[in-house]
């Protein structure tokens, strides 16, 4: 940069810098968050970092943070869409009319979420009217699904729909081609293990759909077998 005046040419100054100083202390709400999940290591930890977020909108129509039920040392996980209206009125997930289906699949597996597995969901809040929640509510609430995943640590996990192979599998698959094949998931906070991964219809679509229930079916056989070795 040219000398602006004399004094500076006097003094020996040659450099000037007008940008904003750089804050390096204070970390932005994000940095935090971050920092807090990679720290986090307990569910009610992990539960009350999802509530006091503040970075998703949703958050401010919603009446409840819809986190999880079921038992957090069961050995399947379950990960649906994101609260209805029942969910956000009762804060529990898969409380409605699909979660009464949601139940029977799992019944058919042999469980129950009262004793033997676990339930949450992609997004903790509901989106107005239902609707889909966008690829960037998806991606603000995935760091909290993916530590989620890994305090929980299940040995299967179950896709219920495709709005959780969005945020999980980060692909755009049609649940169709995707039902019945089993993947390894992975993330960040599993230090290099990896977790047995199915998708399933979600029961809202099955509720709008009967005549799929039959390959539900056959795929609530295989995740039986499958689970019965695990
Ligand atoms: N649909 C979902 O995906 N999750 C719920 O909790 C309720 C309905």
């Amino acid at each position: 940069m040219p000398y602006k005046n004399k004094l500076y040419k006097d003094l020996g100054i040659k450099d000037f810098y007008h940008s904003k100083p750089i804050n390096r202390i204070i970390k932005s709400d994000k940095e935090v968050i971050k920092s807090e999940l990679d720290l986090c290591d307990s569910l009610d930890e992990l539960k009350r970092l999802v509530e006091i977020f503040d970075g998703c909108d949703l958050k401010k129509s919603a009446q409840n943070t819809v986190f999880a039920d079921g038992n957090p040392n069961a050995k399947i996980m379950f990960i649906g869409e994101a609260p209805g209206a029942n969910e956000d009125e009762q804060g529990i997930p898969f409380c409605g009319q699909s979660g009464k289906l949601l139940d029977n699949i799992i019944a058919a597996i042999g469980l129950s979420r009262k004793t033997n597995a676990y339930i949450t969901n992609t997004i903790f809040w509901r989106p107005p009217a239902n609707r889909k929640p966008t690829d960037e509510e998806i991606n603000l609430c995935r760091p909290f699904v993916k530590k989620h995943i890994a305090i929980i640590n299940p040995k299967l996990i179950i896709l219920v729909g495709s709005t959780a192979v969005e945020s999980l599998l980060e692909i755009n698959t049609p649940i169709t081609k995707l039902r019945g094949k089993y993947f390894d998931y992975t993330n960040e906070y599993l230090d290099g293990k990896t977790i047995r991964t199915t998708a399933i219809f979600h029961p809202s679509y099955l509720l709008r759909q009967p005549t799929h229930k039959k390959t539900m079916w056959f795929d609530l056989l295989k995740i039986k077998s499958d689970f019965d070795h695990l």
